[in-house]
């Protein structure tokens, strides 16, 4: 075996960016949560070739200063946490303060940024984690954040990349979760230059996913709600009735204390109110919001914090079964209105 050596930093912070950042859709995660922590209302998601060449977030929250712009790419530079204690109490999105780190180590990074009291805003070009130009621009208040050629530097990781459509989908179904999550957030969609999704802040839950799927679809949703008063967990949201059947499940959405989860024990739990429903192999829509004593599940199973695990998952799963079927979705089976999405 070769001797033991130390990996210059910047090859290991590439190793380790490939955690945090495996596809383009975690890199626009990140940088939607930090545009929510900035307490942006605006955000707009310019993306190009699936993310593969460009990311592109504008928000209008509280922008960065000259000197924590300097700081923000830095591995575990945070405004979130101080010490390992913060982490039971916080409520922001971050806090390893490794996102920015791990995104400008594996792609070309432009930044633009400006707080409310700045006359001018900063921007960046950053190669490699650093940054190799430094302007003033003017701007309005908020942060614009460009992620170019993602994995340029890493031609191993960048051939794993799934053909467009999917890393498409995957970005289509992370900015549907965010806008169904936050539906007094003003989202916006392009691709490719050209709109595909304009979110105005909603009333409420029907009203965002008329927006996001469109009248025909929306028309279907029923609301729900339902509560185990002992473990204090409720749920809310809506499910489709027997009218809408899809070929896929990419519409169904799980939030767990506000965080989208991909857990298929619930999507299970779900689908089984459904069974006399719908036709074999053909899926409801469903956003099901979960609201539960943190205490009472763990959402560090995964490292990016996509799945979690419940103390009691058997009330859960029960609780969303009753949901869809006091919801009576329907009794018949009924496969005329399909919707391929
Ligand atoms: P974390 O979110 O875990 O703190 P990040 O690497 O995602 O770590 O971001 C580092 C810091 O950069 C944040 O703590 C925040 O202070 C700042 N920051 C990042 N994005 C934005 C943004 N869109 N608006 C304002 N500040 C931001
Ligand atoms: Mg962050």
């Amino acid at each position: 075996m070769p001797r033991i050596h130390q990996l210059p930093p910047h090859e290991a912070q590439k190793i380790a960016a490939g955690e945090v950042v495996e596809r383009p859709a975690n890199a626009l995660k990140e940088l939607l949560e930090n545009a929510l922590d900035a307490g942006a209302t605006q955000i707009s998601v310019y993306i190009e070739d699936a993310g593969k060449q460009l990311i592109r977030i504008v928000d209008n929250g509280c922008g960065m200063s000259p000197e924590d712009a300097q700081l923000c790419y830095k591995l575990h530079t945070t405004s979130k946490v101080t010490s390992i204690d913060d982490l039971e109490k916080i409520q922001t999105f971050g806090f390893r303060g490794e996102a920015l780190a791990s995104i400008s180590a594996v792609s070309k990074v432009t930044l633009i940024t400006k707080e409310q009291e700045a006359q001018q805003g900063i921007k960046h070009a950053l190669e490699q984690g650093n940054i190799t130009k430094e302007t003033t621009v003017p701007c309005t208040t908020g942060t614009d954040i460009q992620v170019h050629d993602l994995f340029y530097n890493i031609p191993a990781r960048k051939k794993f990349l799934k053909k467009r459509e999917t890393e498409w989908r995957h970005i289509i179904q992370l900015f549907q979760a965010f806008c169904l999550d936050y539906h007094v957030i003003h989202f916006k969609l392009f691709s490719e230059g050209k709109q595909v999704h304009n979110c105005p802040p909603a009333q409420n839950l029907t009203d965002r996913l008329t927006q996001l799927w469109g009248h025909s679809s929306a028309q279907h949703m029923i609301p729900v709600e339902k509560q185990h008063k002992q473990q204090s967990v409720t749920v809310t949201g809506a499910v489709s009735n027997h009218h809408y059947v899809r070929y896929d499940r990419n519409h169904l959405f799980f939030f767990v204390n506000k965080r989208w989860v991909k857990n298929h024990t619930l999507a299970r739990a779900l689908l089984k109110g459904y069974l006399n429903v719908l036709p074999p192999a053909r899926y409801p829509a469903a956003c099901i919001h979960i609201e539960i004593d943190p205490a009472l599940v763990d959402i560090n199973i995964h490292p990016r914090k996509e799945e979690v695990q419940f103390l009691h998952p058997r009330i859960v799963e029960t609780l969303i079964q009753q949901a869809v079927r006091e919801a009576k979705p329907g009794r018949e089976i009924s496969a005329q209105l399909v919707d391929k999405g």
